[in-house]
């Protein structure tokens, strides 16, 4: 148990300062966009792997370079700070050749002075809260069963590449899985050997696509493999090849007892991702009428 002695004397700032478990700072910025720390104190394990000179001078280089792949995100935040004068808040991942992941939390509050504008704050390492948040979304956007992104993910990449498609006119497709008769396979063997037949399903599924193509469990027996720069009729060949390959394959229950269904649509400039889905899903929906085992797509 530690006991607080107050007859200790405080200590001087200069004592204190490399204790702190992290950095503060003063940082200006002059009307023409130039920063300079005018103050950098504290942690020395920070500290020490920074070129204090450069930080002191014009620093917007040394900044740069320290953020890295970050620096235009801080500098957006920096300018937007400085322009609105609100609290600037923001984080980037330390570049530097002798560290390993390090990441800085910085929280500062800017005030006019002179005719630039002066922030005084605070860097922190913030690398375990980062990597727990990595941990907890990763988490959030994954299915646990197959262990493949689950729907809150698959709508997110299907709105990048949406905006993606918007801006630069490259087309995107999607083919909708399911297993066919899977009812079946539970009833005969059991929900425990149906979720290894799942698990088995989606991995060889997954090594049948690209690296760039995302399949994603949007429920029960149902996927949705998702194909970037890739038209309706290409990927009408690709969901054959897998609708094939599976259908050749030994899942578990036997070579040619796993067959799925597959529906393909093409993403359509400024459609909803709603209606992109309900198209592969009626373009499914055809395939099973038609036989299952088998592929269709709806221009
Ligand atoms: P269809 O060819 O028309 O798709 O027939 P189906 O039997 O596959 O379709 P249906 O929608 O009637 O049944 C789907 C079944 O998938 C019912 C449900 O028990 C099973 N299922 C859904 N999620 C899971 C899961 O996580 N694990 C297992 N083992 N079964 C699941
Ligand atoms: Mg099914
Ligand atoms: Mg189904």
């Amino acid at each position: 148990m530690y006991v607080i002695n107050s007859s200790l004397t405080a200590p001087t700032t200069e004592a204190l300062l490399p204790c702190l478990p992290g950095v503060i700072f003063q940082l200006d910025r002059s009307p023409d966009g130039t920063l300079r720390f005018t103050y950098l104190e504290g942690d020395r394990d920070i500290l020490d792997h920074l070129d204090r000179a450069a930080l002191t001078d014009s620093a917007n280089e040394a900044i740069a370079q320290l953020t890295g792949e970050h620096w235009p995100m801080v500098s957006a935040a920096i300018e937007r700070s400085a322009r609105w004068l609100v609290p600037l808040a923001t984080r980037f991942r330390l570049c530097h050749p002798s560290r390993k992941a390090y990441w800085i939390g910085v929280s500062a509050s800017p005030v006019r002075a002179d005719d630039g504008v002066r922030f005084n704050g605070m860097m922190m390492n913030i690398t375990g809260q980062v990597v727990n948040e990595q941990r907890l979304e990763k988490r959030c956007h994954t299915d646990v069963l197959t262990g493949l992104p689950n729907r809150r993910k698959l709508m997110l990449e299907l709105n990048r590449l949406s905006m993606v498609s918007e801006q630069d006119s490259t087309p995107f497709s999607i083919m909708m899985i399911d297993v066919d008769h899977f009812k079946r396979f539970n009833d005969r063997f059991g929900h425990a050997y149906g979720d290894e037949i799942l698990r088995a399903l989606a991995e060889r599924t997954r090594a049948l696509l690209r690296d760039s193509d995302m399949l994603a469990r949007l429920g029960g027996e149902e996927f949705v493999a998702v194909a970037p720069r890739t038209t309706l009729g290409h990927c009408y060949r690709v969901a054959e090849r897998v609708r094939d390959s599976i259908a050749k394959l030994d899942l578990g229950a036997g070579t040619g007892e796993v067959t799925i269904s597959i529906g393909v649509a093409e993403y359509r400039s400024q459609e909803i991702l709603a209606t992109l889905l309900k198209r592969a899903d009626k373009a499914l929906y055809r395939a099973k009428d038609t036989g299952r085992d088998c592929v269709y797509s709806i221009q």
